[in-house]
Parts: C-alpha cells; sequence; structure tokens
C-alpha cells in the first residue's frame, strides 16, 4: 500500500532549513554551501524521512535530491558520531547505492560538504580502480558508504565490509540501475542488510518497473512526487531542429562557434559517435579531448573534472558516462542524436536547468529519428518546438569552402542538402542575440572563440562495465 504525497512545485509557504528540525552542524554547512532555501524535494522529503518511515521519491536530476535524503540520513546518524580512534566505533550505518561511478562520486562529495562540522565518517566505492586501495579506506571504518553495486558485492566477497549494522538505504537514480541490469546484485546486497532499516528510494522516472520495486523493498512507502512523473524541467527551453543526418555536424559546428556558451554537453547513441565527432570537431579547430570505453577510470575523472572547472568547453557523452554529472549552471545540452528510449531524453535535459538555473537543450532530429521524437512527446505530453535553421555547412570542413549554406527543417532532406541550393538568412533570434539573454542566474562571462582558438573538448563515452 502506498500513501501519495503530491505536491505542487511552488509551495504554499516559504519554506526554510531552520523549519527542518536539522542540527546547527547540518544548517551551518548548508550555509557555506550556498543554500538559503531548501528546493521543494528537500522541503517534503525532510520531514519524511526523518520521521522514520520509507520513501519513495519521484524527482528529476538537478532538483536538490542529494541533500534531500542526505540531510536526513546525518540528522538521524548524529547522536552516534564520535572521534573514537577504533575502527569499530564506526559501523557502515547508511548505504547509498547508485547506478554510476561518477555519481556515486558527486554524491560523496556532497555528504561530506553537508557532513563537514560533524564527526560522522563517508567514503566512497566503485569499480574500476584497484579495490586494494580502497580496502585501507574502509577499514579505519565509515558510518556513510556510497557505492556502486558490484564494487559493493566484490568488498563483501572479500570480506573488507560488514554491512550488519546498516539502518538506512537510499537507492539513488533507481531507474537508472534497473536499466544498467543491477537487479540481480541489488537483491544479493539487500539479501544482506539488517530487516529492520528505513528506506529511501529515489527516481527521476516512476516506470511499470519502479513501482514493482518499491513494492518488492520497501515496506508502506510514503510516495512524494515533486513535479509529474516523466515530466521535463520547466526551467529548460527545449526546441527541436529537424535536420538530415548528413547535415548534423555543420549544425553543430555552426552553433558551437555561434554560441557564446561557455559548456555545452552534447550526447550521441554510441561511442563510435562520439569518438568521431570530437575528431571531426579537431578537424575543424576544435580541440578534441576523447576518452575512449577502454580508458581508465581516472581518464574519464579527468576528462568531468576539467568540464567541470570550465577548461574543456564541450563535452561528448553517451547516456550511460553522462548519468548523474553534475555540472552548475550548465546553459546548454545538445542532443546530436536524439535516444530511442524516451525516458532517456528527460535524463539528458536534466543535465541542465539544475536548481532553478535556466537551460536550453536542443535535439537535432532526422527524418529517420522522427519516430523516437514522437515517442518522447508522449512521455512529457508536451509537443517540443521545431525550428529552422540555415545551415552554413562550409563551417564543418577544413579544406572546402565550395558549400552553400541549406535550411534545417522538417521539409529538409538529405538530398536537398546535397544539392545545397537554398541559402536565407536564419531568422531564429538565438543565433542573433548573445547566448546568457536567457540565463536567470548570469554565468561567469562567456568568451567568444576566437578564430584559429582551439576550443577545449572533451568525449566521455559508455560502454565501460561499471562497477567491476
Ligand atoms: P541534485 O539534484 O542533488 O543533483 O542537486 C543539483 C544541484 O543543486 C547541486 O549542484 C546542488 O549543490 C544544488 N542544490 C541542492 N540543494 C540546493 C538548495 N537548497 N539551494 C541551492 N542549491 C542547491
Amino acid at each position: 500500500m502506498t500513501e501519495t504525497v503530491t505536491i505542487d512545485s511552488k509551495p504554499l509557504t516559504q519554506p526554510s532549513f531552520d523549519n527542518l528540525g536539522l542540527a546547527p552542524a547540518l544548517l551551518k554547512a548548508l550555509t557555506d554551501s550556498g543554500y538559503t532555501t531548501p528546493t521543494p524535494i528537500q522541503a517534503q522529503a525532510i520531514p519524511l524521512a526523518l520521521a522514520g518511515g520509507d520513501l519513495m521519491a519521484g524527482a528529476q536530476t538537478g532538483t536538490g535530491k542529494t541533500a534531500a535524503f542526505s540531510l536526513p540520513l546525518l540528522q538521524k546518524l548524529l547522536p552516534l558520531a564520535n572521534h573514537g580512534a577504533s575502527p569499530a566505533k564506526h559501523p557502515v550505518r547508511a548505504l547509498i547505492l547508485t547506478p554510476t561511478r561518477e555519481l556515486a562520486i558527486q554524491v560523496e562529495e556532497s555528504i561530506k560538504a553537508y557532513a563537514k562540522h560533524t564527526a560522522l565518517r563517508s567514503l566512497v566505492v566503485f569499480g574500476g580502480v584497484d579495490i586494494k586501495t580502497q580496502t585501507p579506506h574502509l577499514k579505519t571504518g565509515v558510518e556513510i558508504l556510497v557505492a556502486t553495486p558490484g564494487r559493493l558485492l566484490d568488498h563483501i566477497e572479500q570480506k573488507t565490509l560488514q554491512l550488519n549494522q546498516v539502518q538506512i538505504l537510499v537507492l539513488d537514480e533507481a531507474d537508472r540501475m534497473l536499466d544498467m541490469g543491477f537487479m540481480p546484485d541489488l537483491k544479493r546486497i539487500l539479501a544482506l542488510l539488517p530487516k529492520h532499516r528505513q528506506n529511501l528510494m529515489f527516481s527521476a522516472t516512476f516506470s511499470n518497473e519502479i513501482k514493482k520495486l518499491a513494492d518488492d523493498f520497501l515496506t508502506k512507502p510514503q510516495l512524494i512526487e515533486v513535479a509529474r512523473s516523466n515530466a521535463t524541467n520547466d526551467n529548460v527551453t527545449q526546441k527541436v531542429y529537424s535536420v538530415a543526418q548528413s547535415d548534423k555536424e555543420a549544425l553543430l559546428v555552426q552553433l558551437l562557434k555561434n554560441s557564446d556558451s561557455q559548456q555545452v554537453l552534447i550526447f550521441t547513441k554510441t561511442k563510435l559517435t562520439a569518438s568521431r565527432l570530437s575528431r571531426s570537431l579537431a578537424r575543424v579547430g576544435i580541440a578534441a579531448d576523447a576518452i575512449h570505453g577502454d580508458k581508465s577510470q581516472q581518464e574519464r575523472i579527468k576528462a568531468l573534472d576539467a568540464f567541470k572547472s570550465g577548461a574543456a568547453t564541450v563535452l561528448v557523452a553517451t547516456d550511460v558516462a553522462a548519468r548523474g554529472l553534475d555540472i552548475d549552471q550548465l546553459p546548454m545540452v545538445i542532443n546530436y542524436e536524439i535516444p530511442s528510449a524516451p525516458e532517456d531524453y528527460v535524463h539528458r535535459i536534466g543535465r541542465t536547468g539544475r536548481a532553478g538555473a535556466l537551460g536550453v537543450a536542443i535535439s537535432f532530429v532526422s527524418p529517420e529519428e522522427d519516430k523516437y521524437l514522437v515517442e518522447i512527446e508522449k512521455l512529457i505530453k508536451r509537443q517540443i518546438n521545431k525550428e529552422s535553421i540555415v545551415i552554413d555547412r562550409s563551417s564543418a570542413r577544413t579544406r572546402s569552402h565550395t558549400s552553400r549554406p541549406t535550411p534545417a527543417s522538417p521539409q529538409h532532406d538529405a538530398t536537398a542538402s546535397r544539392r545545397n541550393v537554398v541559402k536565407k538568412k536564419s531568422s531564429d533570434p538565438w543565433f542573433d542575440q548573445p547566448y546568457e539573454a536567457v540565463l536567470a542566474k548570469k554565468p561567469s562571462p562567456i568568451k567568444p572563440i576566437p578564430s584559429g582558438k582551439k576550443l577545449p573538448v572533451a568525449a566521455l563515452l559508455g560502454g565501460l562495465a561499471y562497477s567491476k
């Protein structure tokens, strides 16, 4: 039986962290992090989680869901915080499972920030790195463990970890865990946990499989939905350019060169396309720093850090690799290819418009991809604006300058693009105005790309064995 607490994204009264019953040490950390007001998911989830029952929360990416589960968890563990040197004084009391390493790292970074004025210890463990480097840290004892499922099981097998004192379990991005085939691992892990515990499950989308998971693992959960499930964030302006597959590259180069955006996340369907695209960008003077699926975890983290710090301006990513990325004020996401699974569209565009900032999500849709667009619009229950743009095909070339602009429009096809006969000026104000005009929070100044200057690009690719 599920009790539903459906909330409007606009709360009735101005919520405040002070009224949520959090300890001064946590409130101080929130002030340090620059948080002044709880987000809607935090305002709802924190009191419910503090009350002790199970929770199933539907929250889009970027809504502040990490703090929504971390703060009550820290509050509940505070009475057990201690400075004792013995590992026995620091058993794992809260376990947070995430589908990807990147998300695990981000979640643990947030927990460290929120717990910085307490004696509670946290650690993240994930696959792809030598397990021996994690074991000594585990052995010193940590109250809060963030893990990907496969690596957690490795530690359990090696007896470097005990889970018999876990009081709180968090399943973050549960929908993605199911998509990635973690169900058998989850079942094994859950069987090792004490029966009496609190479960908090977070998911961006509420599929039937997720509801089944909730039925199986949660006890009388309260259901919180911050926004309509499968809804896309209202802060994100979505638009579609109908464009022949063969013109996508030219359109992308044109957008990147005309845009003032400092950070653009580009999604492709396959790692092959991501690699090829970053090489193509390099050929037109945009330096491509590709990370292949067989490169190490360290290299992926390096690419992500470079993008987060602004050293790399463009990140080319596949869905799996990009899952859970949290980049402050990412202004633009481009779907170079739209996903065939409509839920992935929701996740992708959720990378922008986070924590109240505005963002733009542009999708390139070829005639062959129209069927996927139909499914996406069905899922998000709205039509996405279709726009036309003149493509300057010469911008994607280094040697040939013979092409002329062609229009990308619903009628446009590959044959028309090959003929290159139509030349018309863009009527799209997006290309005539600086990008900042649409941002709520003005980002740090965005430098135009001087001609000949290399624009750093990183490609973050999926296809890795994620946690083993
Ligand atoms: P999340 O949905 O947990 O990935 O959070 C998205 C972003 O929002 C992160 O950069 C958080 O640091 C930020 N954030 C979370 N809660 C708040 C808040 N109450 N006020 C301002 N920023 C927040």
